[in-house]
């Protein structure tokens, strides 16, 4: 059955509670210079998806009431039957699946159409292009694997890298190459901004889009939970920051050790966390003693809370200072007033 009879007409971008991440792997057949999960065809690593983990994970659809399943890497395409896997378990529970790629398998469009009609279950497809993933493969590949997925009825977005994360001259050219090939209107594109992580770290344009002012926002990714390539459950879909973020309040645990469900409830029960969802690091940050506050980092990238927010949680001092402030100190009026703590049992308030 292809994905068009399944009547999926929601995108995973527009819902509002229940998504699970998955980072299957970190290997890519690309290395691109801004990539900000640091993947390369040297990397190895991949979620198992053995009998155990499939198991888990279908338990955990039914209890923690997931609506849709996000794959991402590294390039999920390399790792197919795992794909095939978690295709027909979205299909078995009726919920979306979207798979992001960077569509080098996209070099003929009956290949390409029988490659995604060997998958029945996925719903989306969400392809990277940029001047960046350009140096290594033709946007014409990318194009291909777009027409493909509209021939099965998928939905199709192209996600652009771009320095401030606004269209650029390159991303413009891009979009009259859809409309060249007659699926502009179909395709929706975004934009990200490209941040200081991983091999994005020392490009120019990087460094031009820092400023010293923390960067203000709260976090609408938490409760976005991730299913990482290690078995780690982390709390939001910033997979560029998980590694770093291991031990940390945004590591929820091992799926192994523990029931997907019950984890997650962990992290909708910790102040930090939902802290973070509510404020955000930059209000956060005040509720560091000065000395924490004068070992921030000077300089962050512009409409990017993610390297703030990471600074706070990886600091054992940092989490415990603030977590003392949500309970009994400084932030506890803040806390109470934002109305930060959410119903752990309100199914809206899932993941
Ligand atoms: S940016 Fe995407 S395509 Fe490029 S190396 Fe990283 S994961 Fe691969
Ligand atoms: S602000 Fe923190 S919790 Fe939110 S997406 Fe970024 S790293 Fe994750």
């Amino acid at each position: 059955m292809s994905a068009a009879t399944q009547g999926f007409a929601t995108s995973l971008y527009e819902l509002e509670h229940g998504l699970l991440s998955i980072y299957l792997t970190n290997r890519c057949n690309l290395r691109c210079r801004h990539c900000s999960t640091g993947s390369s065809p040297s990397e190895a690593s991949f979620l198992n998806l053995d009998r155990d983990t499939m198991s888990r994970l279908r338990q955990g659809i039914d209890e923690a009431g997931i609506q849709g399943i996000h794959v991402s890497g590294g390039e999920p395409f390399l790792r197919r039957e795992d794909l095939r896997k978690l295709a027909a378990l979205a299909r078995e529970k009726g919920v979306l699946m979207a798979i992001n790629s960077n569509g080098f398998w996209g070099s003929s469009l009956e290949r390409a159409t029988s490659l995604l009609e060997s998958m029945p279950g996925i719903t989306e497809l969400i392809l990277s292009t940029d001047v960046y993933h350009a140096e290594y493969l033709s946007p014409g590949k990318l194009i291909v694997a777009a027409q493909a997925a509209l021939a099965c009825d998928l939905l199709v977005s192209v996600v652009s890298t771009t320095p401030g994360g606004r269209p650029s001259a390159w991303s413009e050219q891009f979009d009259e190459d859809l409309r060249a090939a007659g699926i502009r209107p179909q395709v929706r594109h975004l934009y990200q901004v490209l941040g200081p992580t991983a091999r994005a770290q020392p490009l120019a344009e990087v460094v031009q889009f820092m400023s010293p002012e923390l960067p203000p926002g709260r976090c609408d990714l938490l409760n976005r939970p991730t299913l990482l390539e290690n078995g780690r459950l982390h709390a939001c879909c910033n997979t560029t920051t998980a590694r770093t973020c291991q031990g940390s309040p945004l590591d929820l645990g091992d799926v192994a050790s523990a029931p997907l469900a019950r984890l997650l409830r962990n992290g909708r029960e910790r102040k930090l966390l939902q802290a973070m969802r509510r404020l955000g690091p930059a209000v956060l940050a005040g509720g560091l003693t000065p000395s924490q506050r004068a070992r921030l980092p000077a300089m962050y990238p512009k409409n990017d809370i993610c390297a703030l927010c990471t600074e706070l949680m990886t600091s054992a001092a940092n989490v415990a200072t603030l977590e003392h402030a949500l309970e009994a100190g400084s932030m506890k009026l803040l806390f109470d007033a934002a109305g930060c703590l959410i119903d752990a049992d309100d199914p809206a308030a899932r993941c």
